[in-house]
């Protein structure tokens, strides 16, 4: 199989953020040797170095590994995870993190793109995100990447406790001040088991409104399209010939190769996923035993079922002649009904070709995917 994007889990933080069930460890920088030494490990599965179209490492927090360690784990990921040419190579970082020495380590490194963990550009927001920077660590932290010419992705999250449609507004036009190449908006989620999660069960803290959530969500759209971001996903915004080609592979359901802890990979039928502890990827990765701990194999079916709802999140939608060729399914087959009531519903258009959401239809897409997959 032609493996063209691989992507590597870099599980360390400085403080676990209250809203955060990522896989990762805080405050545990003694682990970093051993993670070194097990990633070279699990990297010797693949016999012959991949020619990588694109590779992401994210986490955790690559960068809380320092330039020295971003350049110790490039050297160890380039034994077997070779560059093809324009190759897009994305580091996840942490504002605080990107210093000038850093940003110098990551162009060494052939970093293409950083993905900047800002967050918010308000500092009362920050606070109740219970996140450890400031607005001007994420203004300084963009300045110094674009100086570099290192393509910025600004992570921006919306419905932050106490939060109100006003301060998203402000935080809009801070970010759009910033000038990134790419903008990518989240809805804060209420993990369970989370700090945040359980903060909310005593009362302490309290989940925007959804009507609310759903208005700021429609003024980020709004304000970036007018500043000349293309929407190209339910979740993310690029200026022309800045989309992530990373996650485009996912979305295309192409094959990807994953290391590191909770890291998932997909050879196009079945989805494996590292053990999530970190400590037990680290200890069976050492020790020669298996550190796969799910193993999720779909049926041609459920492939093409998943091939629509990650389809339809994109702008782009799903044209049928390349949805059969890749599926070996007609869309009408598995989910005519379901287009038919989301057209009728101003949800979805379909010019008989291609299929895509409309806004709202976007905007309500975590709801209609029980309509494609049958759950
Ligand atoms: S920095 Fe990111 S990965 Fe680390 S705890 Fe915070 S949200 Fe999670």
């Amino acid at each position: 199989m032609n493996i063209r994007h691989a992507y590597v889990h870099v599980p360390f933080c400085r403080h676990r953020c209250g809203y955060c069930d990522f896989t990762l460890v805080a405050g545990r920088d003694d682990l970093v040797e051993r993670y070194f030494s097990a990633i070279e490990r699990e990297l010797s599965r693949v016999e012959t170095p991949l020619h990588l179209d694109t590779l992401y490492l994210g986490g955790g927090t690559p960068s809380h590994l320092g330039p020295r360690g971003l350049r110790r784990l490039f050297g160890i990921l380039r034994t077997r995870l070779a560059s093809a040419a324009q190759c897009e190579v994305t580091v996840e970082a942490n504002p605080l993190d990107v210093t000038d020495a850093f940003v110098e380590a990551a162009a060494d490194c052939g970093v293409t793109r950083v993905s900047l963990g800002g967050q918010s550009l308000d500092a009362t927001t920050l606070r109740a995100l219970d996140r450890d920077h400031a607005p001007v660590d994420v203004v300084a932290a963009a300045e110094r990447l674009r100086q570099r010419g290192i393509v910025v992705n600004l992570d921006l999250m919306i419905a932050a406790p106490g939060q109100s449609v006003a301060d998203v507004d402000r935080d809009l036009e801070a970010a759009v001040g910033l000038s990134s190449e790419h903008v990518s908006v989240y809805c804060l989620t209420w993990e369970k088991g989370t700090a945040f999660d359980s903060q909310r069960r005593k009362g302490l803290v309290a989940a925007v409104d959804e009507t609310v959530e759903r208005a700021m969500f429609e003024r980020a759209i709004d304000r970036l399209e007018a500043a000349g971001y293309e929407h190209y996903e339910v979740s993310n915004f690029a200026r022309p010939g800045f989309r992530c080609r990373h996650n485009e592979a996912y979305w295309d359901c192409r094959p990807w190769e994953a290391f590191g802890p909770g890291a998932a990979r997909f050879d196009g039928r079945t989805r494996s996923t590292n053990h999530r502890s970190v400590t037990a990827w680290i200890d069976r990765v050492l020790a020669g035993a298996d550190f796969t701990g799910d193993r999720d194999a779909m049926t041609d079916e459920q492939a093409a079922r998943e091939r629509i709802v990650v389809g339809l999140r994109r702008r782009d939608g799903i044209d049928r002649g390349p949805f059969l060729d890749a599926s070996g399914f007609e869309l009408d087959t598995l989910s005519g009904s379901a287009i038919g009531g989301w057209v009728a519903a101003g949800l979805a258009i379909d010019d008989g070709r291609r299929v895509r959401l409309t806004r709202e239809g976007m905007l309500l897409s975590d709801g209609l995917w029980a309509d494609v997959l049958g759950a």
